[in-house]
């Protein structure tokens, strides 16, 4: 991936590194498991409402597959926790938005935080489901955690 800018790439590299969120999370109101078999990559991303339940308290993930998307959950716990459900959709939105574009567009950097680093990889298809990993998960988990109040 040797057109990613440099920033994006050292982002994404420091992120797979740091793996914010990693690990179990107790007293989980949702958690939802994705794979993604072209690459091997899968991830339990478990969340956890405030009392309101109307924000994201906590998230914990466990999971293994390439950088790309160990480093995508790590960039969406950073985005997700303490926000507004409401803004973690526009978020979730955004980002497959932008992970469909194949490098066009100009995202939306403020809404969403380091994650901006993956538009270089939007150009790559085979890398995309890898990146949306935990995004899918996370969907999945606000729907399950919201519905149960409908
Ligand atoms: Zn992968």
């Amino acid at each position: 991936m040797s057109d990613l800018s440099g920033l994006y790439q050292e982002l994404i590299l420091d992120h797979s590194r740091r793996r914010n969120g990693e690990g179990e999370l107790v007293d989980a109101h949702a958690s939802h498991h994705e794979l993604n078999p072209t690459c091997g990559d899968e991830i339990t991303l478990g969340l956890r409402l405030d009392a309101s339940g109307e924000k994201i308290e906590a998230i914990g993930w466990t999971g293994d597959g390439c950088s790309i998307s160990m480093a995508s959950a790590s960039a969406l716990t950073d985005l997700a926790v303490g926000a507004d459900l409401a803004d973690v959709r526009r978020m979730i939105d955004a980002f497959r938005e932008m992970m469909r574009s194949k490098g066009e567009g100009d995202p939306d950097e403020e809404l969403l935080g380091d994650a901006i680093a993956f538009h270089g990889v939007s150009k790559y298809v085979m890398r995309v489901k890898c990146a949306m990993l935990a995004w899918v998960a996370l969907e999945a988990d606000v729907a399950a955690a919201t519905s149960r109040d409908a």
